[in-house]
């Protein structure tokens, strides 16, 4: 066995290692929902102290690190989202968020 294999060995012994094909990758839901209503509801608004790339790029980063992940593959991915998406409870999870990281972004940029 080689190091890289042992390390996916967890401590009962089981391999836990997955294989996928070249198609078949694994991203999280929450990425494009919370991209999207970030763009509607502080993009497109104009909202923003700024709205460089950077600034734009940590909000999502900042309220994609406090909302529980939905992990699923490309193949299932769009339907599931776009259901995930219908949900009000979710939507309002995001956007409580959103308006956290924008707050925090505003009060400490880290663009140059
Ligand atoms: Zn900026």
């Amino acid at each position: 066995m080689s190091d890289a294999e042992r390390e996916i060995v967890n401590a009962d012994g089981e391999c836990t290692h997955m294989f996928f094909s070249r198609e078949l990758s694994i991203f999280n839901a929450m990425e494009p929902i919370v991209s999207d209503l970030f763009e509607d509801h502080y993009v497109k608004t104009g909202i923003l102290a700024c709205d460089c790339e950077k600034c734009q790029m940590d909000i999502i980063l900042l309220a994609l690190n406090h909302i529980p992940p939905h992990y699923t593959s490309s193949q299932t991915g769009e339907a599931y989202i776009k259901a995930l998406y219908q949900e009000p409870q979710l939507q309002s999870d995001v956007l409580r968020e959103l308006t956290k990281a924008v707050q925090v972004i505003k009060i400490s940029p880290r663009h140059s």
